[in-house]
């Protein structure tokens, strides 16, 4: 089953896909990470993919959309494969649709993590990450037991180049604009289920569970 987890920045997608994995072995890819793993290459698509990203702008299509097929395609194998940050236009969406079905699939379930923008903006200004296995933990309401440091495998944490207050302003009115666009592009086409992402991180767990082992496919 193919699924798309929609949410603005700061929503838990990261967190929730993290959880995700071990309960259901899904496959996880994250745009961010394909486009972070790119931007860190001493190349010419490393150095474009730096220019979009590190100022919070979307990086093109005829980037994005090679990379994340690519990373598609490496999870061939895998029965659930879990899309986090990508399609984020309609375009992207009917990129990947059009790549989907020369495959015989499609997109069967569309989960909308749903949180006010005050929530996120929050969020991801107190946002930490590990370095080696991606852990994300909030200053604020889940901090690592020790400080700058992973809880799982004492990676180093660190804050993200663009969890800065403008890249952040930036990023929240991008998805705010392309948001509502791909949503009604879903609505037409596939199952979408809202789920309220301002609770604490193992009660959306649990919702998302049950929606996805709910769904016939
Ligand atoms: P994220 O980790 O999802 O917040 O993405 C971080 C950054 O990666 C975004 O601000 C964009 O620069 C880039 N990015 C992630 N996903 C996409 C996408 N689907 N299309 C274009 N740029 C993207």
């Amino acid at each position: 089953m193919n699924i798309v987890i929609l949410g603005p920045q700061g929503s838990g997608k990261g967190t929730q896909a993290f959880a995700l994995r071990s309960r259901l072995g899904l496959a996880h890819i994250a745009s961010g990470d394909v486009l972070r793993a790119a931007r860190a290459s001493d190349t010419e698509l490393g150095r474009a993919v730096r220019k979009y990203y590190d100022a919070g702008e979307l990086v093109p299509d005829e980037i994005t959309v090679q990379l994340i097929l690519e990373a598609i395609e490496a999870h061939a194998d895998s029965d659930n494969v879990l899309l986090d940050g990508f399609p984020r236009t309609v375009a992207q969406a009917e990129a990947l649709d059009t790549a989907l079905r020369a495959r015989g699939e499609r997109i069967e379930l569309v989960i909308n993590l749903v949180a006010p923008l005050d929530v996120v903006r929050e969020r991801l200004a107190s946002r930490w990450t590990c370095r080696t296995c991606g852990a994300v933990y909030n200053l604020l309401t889940m901090p690592p037991k020790i400080p700058g440091k992973c809880d799982l495998d004492g990676g180093e944490l660190y804050q993200r180049e663009d969890d800065n207050p403008e890249a952040i302003q930036r990023r929240l009115s991008i998805w705010e604009r392309e948001n509502s666009e791909l949503l009604a592009y879903y609505a037409d086409r596939t199952r979408v289920v809202d789920v309220d992402a301002n609770r604490p991180p193992d009660a959306v767990t649990e919702d998302l569970v049950s929606v996805i082992t709910a769904q016939p496919g």
